[in-house]
């Protein structure tokens, strides 16, 4: 499969990058947030400016990956499941940079109940992950379970270097799986501690039997690999 559009959730630290990113590599994008442009925010999110303080980060966003000569659009909004069929309808590829627990799993869970392949991706503090998914592999919900209440960059702080690094593996993990590769699917890649620079720890895991998310999915992790493969299509 080579995926042709893709949907951005967050325009932020991890956003940016990976809408640069994914925009340079000829994918269209839609980008979703619902937030401004803030001076608090500049130190990590550097692809905005301060012209931009004010504006609405997702048309900022949007403006720039057009301006880089890249296909985009901005809709101001936080994702929902209620707005995820029109916003992510024809996108092959959801990649998820947003800062908020609740929003991930709002975006996996739609993710694998559409069939689309997705990358979760945060980073807090001096760390961060990664989490690849496609259709008929193990899922976010399989390896977090359920939101918890985590602290976010806003309240406990991130480095603009650490979430640009972040953002840049989920966006090379992103036109990875754009081009058809699902080596990395049902995998997370953990970076402990930037600071130490220790290669990030990929962990491959195992769909979870009692996974409400893939026991609904249509494309299961628990078929046989060679009838989810059947299932994918072209
Ligand atoms: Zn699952």
């Amino acid at each position: 499969m080579t995926a042709r559009r893709a949907v951005i959730v967050g325009a932020g630290g991890l956003g940016g990058p990976i809408a640069l990113s994914l925009g340079r590599a000829g994918l269209e994008l839609v980008i979703v947030d619902p937030d401004v442009v803030e001076l608090s925010n500049l130190h990590r999110q550097i692809h905005f400016a301060t012209a931009e303080l004010g504006a609405a980060k997702a048309t900022a966003l949007a403006a720039s990956v057009t301006a880089a000569g890249g296909a985009a659009r901005g809709h101001v909004a936080r994702w929902t499941p209620e707005i995820a069929d029109e916003l992510a309808g024809d996108a092959e590829l959801i990649v998820d940079g947003s800062d908020d627990p609740a929003t991930k799993f709002a975006v996996s869970d739609w993710a694998v109940a559409n069939g689309r392949s997705y990358v979760i991706a945060s980073a807090l503090r001096f760390s961060g992950n990664a989490m690849v998914g496609a259709p008929g592999t193990a899922c976010y919900r399989c390896l977090f379970e359920e939101p918890v209440e985590a602290p976010s960059c806003a309240d406990a702080g991130v480095l603009g270097p650490v979430v640009g690094a972040i953002g840049g593996v989920a966006a090379a993990l992103a036109i990875g799986l754009a081009r058809g590769d699902r080596s990395h699917a049902g995998s997370i890649f953990v970076f402990d501690d930037l600071r130490v620079a220790t290669d990030p720890r990929i962990v491959k895991f195992m769909a979870r039997r009692d996974c409400p998310t893939c026991m609904r999915a249509p494309i299961s992790p628990f078929d046989s690999p060679a009838r989810a493969a059947g299932q994918k299509g072209s």
